[in-house]
């Protein structure tokens, strides 16, 4: 829980509230080129600066195995190239593939792209994410996440499909980004040994990191794409902001009071509790304004909202109506929202880190780099001039770090691969000696995802009611492992592997976890707060835990929540004494050094 989940109320808000004036300090940033106005998509195409070098681009594309494009945000890079490298008959054996880091960015690029070469979306432009394939036979110009390419190559290392590979937003150095460099860069080499068509790898990224690119794709050319299409004001605040939703809050109704309706808003901030809450919050307020201020259409966006949810924020609000987006980082990069004037930057991002010490991951709020925060504002110029305010001091934004560090150095390795940690895969392996191998695996399996539980917050009593069947009294693992059986039996099962089962003793099933995440358990203290075994450090159960009201002695936990406080998440009920039997030396260390 990032932040206190009650929003204040609506009337304790007052409209133009003068704590916190937005300080136009440093405008016209970043300069337009030639004027716009509002024309058709072929001649979209022809004003993107990109356009002016397109015929060189091509002879200079067709001579490379590898090169690198770093282009400002607008510029064209994602939407052009790819169609550029068809028009101009490059890799037309085989497809061209382009790797986005966000699903909802590679479904409304090959949208985009479908549009402006007016076919049909799954034909001749298509895109693949998971649980998702809109491509066919015709397919050449294929968007996809970076997940599904490494996923793609596992069965097909050499890539034989791909014609081009062109992996976009290089800078976000996803750990899926990153590992897709080595597997591109060798599908490149043994192609060429063993005479294959030769594949084409193509990176692009916004800005920076540049040189460690071209090094590693055997020092390939950088190719340096000029200008952005429309100027982005930028603002900062005069003081430092101590509550960034507060301030998010009166920015947007500030705008809200001054701005045409047609003027739609983009707010980044960190996750969908504070999304949610900040969303409850406006559209309440937005009822109790006066007539003359307009309807407002409020639009979440955050990775754990179903898919077809996530596409709303790209619908026109109606009529009359101002849009506000309010949405994770998720929205940070490659995409283009019709009718965003204005982008409000908290500065904050939810941030995932692997401590390899405790082999915990932590997720945590933190401040943005210097590149997200340009990526942010970026979002403000798509279609025309724009604003973005920062809800932070200049002197503030010129302390943050240049670039986020890469996430293969802030995760664990297991997510890459996508198996199990270092504890996960211990528990794993001592399973057969429990009978309960296939409930450990669906275990880990549920664990090693995206939560797969919806909480779509206008509906979360409906939702409670039906996950109330699931529930077990033992912690949450046993009650994802009801909800997988039950989804077993609709489903059926499709895994060909011979596993035992422990039936309905899950007892041996808490008694692995136990074995196998003893170093994950927190104790009860006579006071009721929660102390972890392993750090000492005071820890609390997650309100989204099934234990939550309930006070158990001894529990592990799969998660560990750095936000206002230290939160579990995914817990399991356990017997102190399995752990003392999991792991006595450990418990013993553990205890000599809490006593001296
Ligand atoms: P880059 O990858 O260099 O950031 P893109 O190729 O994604 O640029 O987009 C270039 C421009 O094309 C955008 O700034 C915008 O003007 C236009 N554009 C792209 N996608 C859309 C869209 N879905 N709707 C309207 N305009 C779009
Ligand atoms: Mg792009």
């Amino acid at each position: 829980m990032p932040r206190d989940p009650d929003p204040p109320p609506a009337k304790r808000f007052k409209p133009g509230s003068p704590f916190f004036r937005l300080d136009k300090k440093k405008p016209g940033m970043l300069l337009p080129r030639a004027g716009h106005a509002a024309v058709g998509v072929d001649t979209q195409r022809k004003q993107l600066p990109i356009y002016q070098s397109r015929t060189q681009l091509i002879n200079q594309i067709r001579q490379l195995h590898n090169a690198v494009f770093i282009g400002e945000t607008g510029s064209g890079k994602t939407t052009q190239i790819p169609q550029y490298l068809y028009e101009a008959g490059i890799g037309r054996q085989g497809i061209i593939g382009i790797t986005q880091p966000r699903r909802v960015a590679a479904i409304s690029l090959a949208a985009r792209v479908a549009e402006e070469k007016k076919v049909q979306l799954g034909k001749l432009v298509g895109y693949t994410v998971r649980f998702e394939d809109v491509t066919s036979s015709e397919t050449k110009l294929k968007f996809m996440t970076d997940g599904m390419l490494l996923r793609e190559a596992i069965g097909d290392p050499l890539l034989l499909r791909y014609t081009v590979v062109i992996l976009d937003e290089a800078h976000e150095r996803t750990v899926h980004t990153d590992v897709l460099f080595g597997v591109v860069k060798a599908a490149q080499r043994k192609r060429t040994e063993q005479n294959k068509i030769p594949l084409k790898v193509v990176v692009m990224s916004a800005t920076m990191d540049v040189d460690l690119f071209s090094q590693y794709f055997n020092k390939s050319p950088v190719l340096y794409l000029e200008g952005r299409q429309h100027p982005i004001q930028i603002y900062y605040t005069k003081q430092s902001q101590s509550d960034y939703l507060q301030a998010a809050l009166v920015s947007i109704f500030q705008i809200h009071q001054e701005a045409p309706a047609s003027h739609d808003i983009l707010v980044f901030m960190t996750g969908q509790e504070e999304i949610e809450a900040l969303a409850r919050t406006c559209r309440d307020i937005s009822k109790h304004l006066p007539e003359s201020c307009g309807p407002m259409t409020v639009v979440p966006l955050y990775a754990s909202l179903p898919p077809a949810q996530q596409l709303r924020v790209f619908q026109p609000a109606p009529k009359g109506s101002r849009k506000v987006v309010l949405s994770t980082n998720i929205a940070e990069t490659s995409i283009t929202i019709s009718g965003i004037k204005y982008v409000i930057d908290t500065g904050m991002v939810k941030a995932k880190r692997y401590n390899p010490g405790s082999g915990l991951e932590v997720l945590a709020v933190q401040r943005v780099s210097k590149a997200q925060a340009w990526q942010r504002s970026g979002r403000a110029g798509r279609e025309d001039a724009g604003s973005c305010y920062r809800l932070y001091t200049e002197e503030e934004f010129d302390n943050l770090a240049n670039m986020t560090v890469p996430e293969i150095q802030r995760y664990g390795p297991h997510t890459v691969c996508r198996v199990c940690s270092s504890a996960s895969a211990q528990t794993l392996l001592i399973s057969p000696e429990f009978s309960c191998a296939e409930e450990v695996l669906t275990i880990i399996s549920l664990l090693s995802v995206d939560s797969v539980l919806y909480n779509p917050p206008a509906r979360r009593d409906d939702v409670l009611a039906v996950r109330k069947k699931f529930i077990s009294s033992e912690g949450d693992h046993m009650t994802l492992l009801n909800i997988y059986r039950a989804f077993k039996k609709v489903s059926g099962n499709k895994m060909n592997m011979k596993l035992e089962s422990s039936l309905s003793d899950l007892t041996n099933v808490r008694r692995c976890l136990a074995h196998g995440l003893f170093m994950n358990a927190a104790e009860l203290q006579p006071d009721g707060s929660y102390v972890a075994l392993d750090t000492h450090q005071h820890v609390a159960i997650h309100p989204s835990s099934v234990l939550f009201q309930a006070k158990p002695a001894c529990v592990l936990f799969s998660e560990l929540l750095h936000t206002s406080r230290c939160y579990m998440r995914d817990l399991c009920l356990v017997d102190a004494d399995w752990l003392q039997e999991a792991a006595p030396e450990y418990f013993r260390r553990k205890l000599r050094a809490t006593k001296s």
